[in-house]
């Protein structure tokens, strides 16, 4: 039987060790975190539960099709709720709650702009074309021939793909209302990048997120790492914490073992799932990587975070489970993570608050409230500059909320670009890895294949098909299906 080494335990490391146990494999993952999950790991305190990262659900499909792939279906390992409101945006003037239902939503785009639900159900109905065959591109395409991009369907709707047109121009043939645009222009700007700069394809993130709707996973979301988990260990896959691995060792450009804190572990193959960056500088001789130094410094990267993780010890009224705040000027903030790298002068911000719906979450008649503001990597961080965006936000919170809350949190946690780096060895600190511009999309994206070691691979949310969950749930798949069907080779 040949034996599999996957670094690291996250939605890419668990997807891609399940498939190839179940194709036979012993598979071995090795984690350096005592815990599993990776960006979705998730901590306990003063009787809170906490998710790090991850809190929107969406693109539902993609996490039904893993589990159906070993039938299952994610009602075997947990519930799933759909979230009305799926989201609410603060704005200067006004707030605007996004409703479950499709016929509400579209009064809300008929109060805002004239034809407003007209013009919404044929961006929709375009928007879901792009997420059909998107899907049907995702799951196929591994990046490694150009003939991926050829493929019939493809290339029978490449117009409908408007692949030189920006999300932004897209959306504008469409609206005139500000708000509306913005609320389009939200789900792929938390996500990547901003919307002059991302092509227009990604309107699949607005049908997922809008049209579909925005779920949770009651008990959240590191309930779907549980549950890979599970598979993985039906099919017996070995899951080793604390075990961070220090060097690849490769003899005739292949691998042989990998060099952990306290061990060294023979393998047939490997396949990386941590930050590809760090995979490469830090694990690998400069002879065998597929990218240099300065082509990791020349990519564009997501954006990262300053999160606060808060136990606050009364209710928050005015508070829904998902809440954006969009009070300040989108487009400063916006420029100041990827035009102008430097901490936002007004920032937006985002908090999740599980406890509205989800009783699991937090101590009866407390809040469970995480607050998240994107920032560029790579921004020196400190205690003192985390502290006075803590301030500031907390002081907005109240305002808004005309309610206290400072004095009323009895758990604080912060978490920044440095634990980034310290806990995932993330490249600048990077939250979601790389963002999606044209030329870091399909087959622009680092390959999944190195190009010098026969036996080794590399899977996550920094090579196909990119940022966020499902995308890195299909990522394992990928690679998996890619070892299995040229098994052979290595
Ligand atoms: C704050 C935040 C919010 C997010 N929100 C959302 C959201 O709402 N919805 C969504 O879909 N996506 C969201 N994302 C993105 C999503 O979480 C990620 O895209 C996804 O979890 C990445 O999974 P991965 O397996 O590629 O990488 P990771 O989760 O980073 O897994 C890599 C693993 O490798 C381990 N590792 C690193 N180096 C080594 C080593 N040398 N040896 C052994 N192990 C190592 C790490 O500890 C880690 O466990 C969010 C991410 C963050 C950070």
């Amino acid at each position: 039987m040949e034996k599999v080494i996957v670094i690291g335990s996250g939605f890419a490391g668990l997807s891609t060790a399940a498939f190839l146990a179940k194709a036979g494999y012993k598979v071995k993952i090795l984690e350096k975190n005592t815990t599993t999950g990776g960006r979705a790991r998730v901590f306990k305190a003063k009787g809170y539960t906490f998710d790090m990262g991850p809190s929107w659900y969406w693109m539902p499909e993609i996490f039904e099709n893993f589990f159906n792939e070993f039938n299952h279906c994610t009602d075997d390992f947990y519930k799933l709720i759909q979230l009305d409101p799926g989201f609410k945006i603060v704005f200067r003037n006004k707030d605007m709650d996004i409703p479950s239902n499709w016929d509400e939503i579209c009064q809300v785009f008929d109060n805002h702009e004239k034809n407003g639900s007209d013009k919404l159900k044929l961006f929709m109905k375009d928007a879901e074309e792009k997420y059909n065959i998107g899907l049907e591109f995702l799951y196929n395409s591994p990046g490694l021939s150009i003939t991926e991009l050829f493929r019939k369907n493809i290339i029978k709707n490449i117009n409908k793909l408007e692949i030189l047109t920006t999300y932004r121009q897209h959306i504008k043939k469409y609206f005139t209302n500000s708000y509306l645009i913005n609320i389009l222009e939200f789900p792929v700007l938390f996500l990547g990048t901003a919307a002059n700069n991302t092509p227009a394809l990604y309107s699949l993130m607005a049908y997922s997120g809008i049209k579909q709707g925005t779920f949770y996973p009651i008990g959240g979301f590191n309930e779907v790492i549980k549950a890979m988990e599970k598979i993985c260990q039906k099919h017996g896959v070995e899951i080793a914490t604390n075990q961070e691995v220090q060097k690849i060792n490769i003899t005739n450009n292949k691998v042989t073992s990998v060099t952990t804190i306290n061990k060294i572990i023979k393998t047939d193959l490997l396949i990386g799932t941590a930050d590809y960056a760090h995979i490469e500088e830090k694990l690998l001789e400069k002879k065998y990587r597929n990218y240099s130094d300065s082509s990791w410094k020349s990519k564009k990267f997501s954006p990262s975070a300053l999160i606060f993780y808060l136990g606050v010890n009364k209710k928050i009224e005015k508070l829904d489970h998902h809440t954006l705040f969009f009070d300040e000027d989108i487009q400063k903030h916006t420029e100041e993570i990827y035009e102008n790298p430097r901490w936002p002068s007004k920032p937006l911000f985002y908090t999740c608050c599980p406890s509205k719906s989800d009783p699991n979450v937090a101590p009866d008649g407390k809040e469970n409230l995480f607050i998240l503001i994107p920032i560029a990597a790579g921004l020196e961080d400190s205690e003192t500059i985390r502290e006075g965006y803590f301030n500031r936000i907390i002081r907005r919170l109240e305002t808004y909320c005309e309610q206290n809350i400072k004095e009323n949190i009895e758990y604080k946690k912060s978490y920044c670009i440095n634990d980034f780096k310290e806990d995932y060895n993330a490249y600048k600190g990077n939250a979601y890895g790389l963002a999606n511009t044209l030329l870091q999309t399909a087959n622009l994206k680092p390959k999944i294949i190195n190009k010098k070691i026969k036996n080794m691979y590399y899977s996550g949310q920094l090579t196909v098909p990119g940022p966020g969950v499902p995308p890195s749930i299909i990522s394992g798949q990928l690679v998996a299906e890619h070892i299995i069907r040229n098994k052979k080779k290595h």
